[in-house]
């Protein structure tokens, strides 16, 4: 198959979250697959003028935004291990800029302008680069108006008319919704601007313009994929996508295992794999405890958490048990992570009041990330919501046994360990359902109890988890089904494998 992948972050080039990564490692995968997969992004000042080797392909474009003709020009790079082109929309006036898509806590006011412009872009690429592809597979909403222009404008021209389009999902909460006075710049009549198309509360909403035209959709994990079909998480966008369930699917992000990788991995202090893990495990945690100048004694339990610190993570419910626990629990807790000032002061009071059974670190460490996923026993994640959750593939690739709420990706990668899914084999961790401390804290107490009275199980869920292919290529083998579908129901016949 012949795939475009159009998307506003890409690793290693730019990145504010997991949809980097996404289109950083799938399109290798792809091409591995045997497929040609070509990639676009904006040219931002860190793609065009940072470390890269990007190259000018002395293509020129003319970009109509409302009524004026915007210049750009293609650059074009290779996607690092692979020979996936990687094509750089260029127009410094919009992404010769600091960051992606604002400062200082503040959008960029044009940011409709400049992924209106990327989108266009990409579709004008096609002819000018002469790609033919059979899909072009948008991410989120700066790519949201593509399928929209595939289906209106460019519905009659040849070169365009068998290209299907699929939307990804990275997370519903992120909508790209502009002033109704927005419409004229994306060049679509104003008859679709309506509350089943283009408009959402009387704003332009290009996720739901992708989510409305785009030939399939998919979230980054099935049950993400169910959840946003309901009220809780729909995010108002529940109806939409409950219109279009029948092309609406989830699937699974992997985690790269070139950087997560315990038997390779010069960032733990002791390497280890599915076949001697407790003697790195145990190295990993000693290495851990006196880091963090708590008791060094290794059948303490020790609980680790890394992450983001905004409720979405559940703080609240692990702030209620911790307090509890570092009074009452011979437990030991390691903590890192950064974010809302609250969540900051809780914790510190905490640590001062046991600063012998709490390790601490607010901030952002990629190092101490890798080392408490590979010291902890326990790793807890009881996220209110979780479109997909790459914390808890890493634990389990550490063999840390993860504790989660089952939602989102938590739901479909950690397997709760109950009598059936012991006896099965299949158990991987701890989960529970109600977003509550009680139950976080009953959850908890079942690990613990495992991990002190019943090695045998404890042992056997920690191998489960390292066993485990987290790896790319299996969500690419996934893609390359839908592509293959999506593509199949838009021509209207079978495709060549
Ligand atoms: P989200 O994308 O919602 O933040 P994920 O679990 O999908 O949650 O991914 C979080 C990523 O960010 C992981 O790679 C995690 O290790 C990393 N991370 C989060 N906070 C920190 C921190 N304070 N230090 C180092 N890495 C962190």
């Amino acid at each position: 198959m012949n795939i475009i992948v159009a998307s506003s972050e890409v690793v290693p080039y730019a990145k504010t979250g997991g949809l980097a990564d996404v289109c950083g490692a799938l399109p290798s995968q792809l091409e591995q697959l045997g497929h040609q997969i070509t990639v676009f992004m904006p040219g931002y000042r860190a793609v065009n003028y940072g470390e890269f080797s990007v190259q000018k392909t002395g293509i020129d474009l003319e970009i109509p935004i409302g009524n004026q003709l915007v210049p750009g020009e293609l650059l074009v790079t290779t996607l690092p291990g692979s020979n996936v082109k990687v094509y750089s929309v260029t127009n410094d006036d919009y992404f010769d800029r600091e960051s992606l898509y604002g400062e200082k806590g503040v959008d960029y006011e044009d940011n409709a302008q400049r992924f209106i412009f990327f989108s266009r872009a990409v579709l004008e690429s096609v002819r000018l680069l002469d790609l033919k592809p059979d899909l072009i597979h948008c991410n989120d909403w700066q790519t949201g108006l593509i399928p929209a222009l595939l289906k209106v404008e460019y519905e009659s021209n040849p070169l365009y008319e068998n290209i299907a389009s699929l939307i990804t999902i990275h997370n519903l909460a992120y909508q790209g919704t502009y002033p109704s006075s927005t419409m004229p710049l994306t060049g679509l009549d104003w008859k679709y601007y309506n509350y089943l198309q283009m408009e959402f509360f009387d704003r332009l909403n290009l996720l739901k313009t992708g989510i409305v035209f785009a030939d399939s959709i998919n979230t980054v994990s099935p049950t993400y994929a169910q959840e946003i079909q309901g009220a809780e998480q729909g995010c108002g966008l529940e109806g939409v996508l409950q219109r279009r369930a029948n092309v609406l699917s989830g699937i699974l992000n992997g985690i790269d295992v070139t950087q997560w990788n315990p038997s390779i991995d010069e960032l733990i202090p002791a390497k280890f794999s599915a076949d001697d893990w407790p003697r790195g495990k145990s190295e990993c945690k000693k290495h851990l405890q006196n880091y963090f100048g708590l008791e060094q004694n290794s059948s303490t339990p020790m609980i680790g958490i890394v992450g983001r610190l905004a409720t979405q993570k559940g703080w609240s419910l692990i702030l209620q048990v911790m307090q509890r626990w570092l009074e009452t629990t011979d437990v030991q807790w390691v903590v890192l992570g950064t974010g809302a000032p609250e969540f900051h002061a809780a914790l510190t009071s905490l640590y001062q009041n046991h600063p012998h059974k709490l390790g601490l670190q607010l901030g952002f460490s990629n190092e101490l990330a890798h080392q408490i996923e590979a010291g902890a026993d326990i790793f807890a994640m009881p996220s209110e919501y979780e479109p997909c959750g790459l914390n808890q593939m890493y634990s389990m690739a550490y063999g840390t046994v993860p504790v989660v709420r089952r939602t989102g990706g938590l739901a479909d990668t950690v397997v709760d360990a109950s009598l059936q899914t012991i006896a099965a084999g299949t158990a991987n961790g701890f989960s529970f359902d109600g977003f509550t401390a009680i139950e976080l804290e009953r959850a908890l107490s079942r690990a613990i109890q495992m991990y002190r009275f019943d090695k045998e199980n404890w042992n056997n869920l920690v191998r489960a988890g390292i066993q485990r292919d987290w790896s790319w290529a299996v969500s690419a083998r996934a893609y390359e089904r839908l592509y293959r579908k999506t593509i199949e129901r838009k021509q209207g016949h079978p495709i060549s494998p």
